[in-house]
């Protein structure tokens, strides 16, 4: 699991020369992945300082690692200078190679952003279990459980603290109880306030359940959550495009990306669509057109949705999958929201409500 320390780790690190492999994968492909690794590779030539980070990556994905279900990998290596970090993620990513001076962090922090870190402790009469989740993967912290006996107060007292502390440590956003109805309302009762502004009582959690089983509660919730959110982004786009602050489908989207007016790129899980690229300026088409401004014959692009999430990655923009259904499926799949400041009639928009701030700013509320 990556932990906030890992985050921050990766977040700080820096090398004098380019000597940090970034590595992103679609692992959502079956064993394909293998495939894309070995022609990533083939495009960056690399001096032979890197061989070693190379060679570990390669026996990382041969040998260590079982996708399972996830659907992305970041790994991120630099064996000269002490790094080495792998990070299955659950959600797909754009196939990346990189060498720099730093990790290249942004698919990796794209994703993080969207998920909450769970803290979580499961109480039963005897015994208290302290546990992570984060991004799908859960971390149980056996070393912390604490042995329950005598009367209830002072082991309450200890339990609280522990997951005070364990919050602090490891930066949980959302604390999850798993207790019988009356034992997890005196705890409740016994937490520092801080905590208790971001508790979640969870009746599913039975206090001898399973590491696996706690994870997939969780992530189930996790799961219901999301679609209430998605909902939400769509329908905000739909008012958006419907007042010009938003676009709508393929074509319109990447117009508006390449243009740098795209705040939020909304598109659903799995679409893909081949596309072109000029080879002299780097501008993306959907096809047809075999020369573009620069009178150079465009190339094929395997993936334009992938170059488009890239580019949004570039410029950054957020960038949300959507997993479920929705009326985007049936409004060309991919949408975005756009910038206040870079699009036409959004400076209209707010050019005539400069008086009013409180309206300016309800434009464009956070999703
Ligand atoms: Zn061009």
């Amino acid at each position: 699991m990556i932990s906030s320390k890992h985050l921050n780790e990766l977040l700080g690190f820096k090398t004098p020369t380019p000597a940090v492999v970034s590595l992103y994968l679609d692992v959502d492909c079956q064993r394909a992945y293998r495939a894309q690794w070995r022609n990533l590779q083939a495009r960056i030539p690399h001096s032979k300082d890197l061989d070693d980070d190379f060679a570990r990556m390669d026996r990382f994905l041969e040998q260590d690692f079982d996708a399972g279900s996830f659907k992305g990998l970041a790994l991120f290596s630099s064996k000269r200078f002490g790094l080495w970090r792998a990070c299955p993620l659950p959600q797909a990513v754009v196939n990346r190679l990189s060498v720099d001076l730093k990790p290249y962090l942004k698919p990796l922090l794209s994703l993080t952003d969207q998920y909450h870190r769970f803290g979580v402790v499961m109480v039963e009469p005897k015994k208290a279990r302290f546990l992570e989740v984060f991004m799908g993967q859960i971390r149980e912290y056996e070393e912390m459980a604490i042995g329950l006996s005598g009367p209830l107060t002072p082991n309450l007292k200890v339990i609280t603290e522990k997951l005070d502390g364990l919050t602090r440590n490891q930066g949980f956003q959302r604390v999850i109880v798993g207790a019988a109805a009356d034992l997890a309302m005196t705890l409740v009762n016994h937490l520092h306030s801080s905590l208790q502004n971001n508790l979640i009582l969870d009746s599913r959690l039975e206090p001898r359940m399973p590491v696996s089983k706690i994870l997939e509660t969780i992530v189930d919730s996790e799961n219901a959550a999301r679609k209430v959110r998605e909902s939400v982004l769509v329908h905000h786009l739909l008012d958006s495009a419907a007042a010009r602050m938003g676009v709508l489908g393929l074509e319109k989207t990447l117009a508006a990306l390449q243009k740098g007016q795209v705040r939020l790129l909304l598109l659903r899980d799995g679409f893909t669509k081949m596309g072109r690229r000029c080879p002299a300026c780097g501008l993306l088409s959907l096809g047809g057109l075999k020369y573009v401004k620069c009178h150079q014959a465009t190339e094929a692009v395997f993936s334009l949705v992938g170059e488009m999430i890239q580019k949004a990655l570039d410029l950054n923009c957020e960038i949300f999958r959507i997993f479920n259904d929705s009326p985007l499926d049936n409004l060309g799949r991919i949408g975005a929201e756009l910038n206040a400041e870079t699009h036409p009639a959004a400076q209209l928009i707010l050019a005539q409500t400069t008086a009013q701030p409180a309206l300016a700013d309800s434009l464009c509320p956070a999703p």
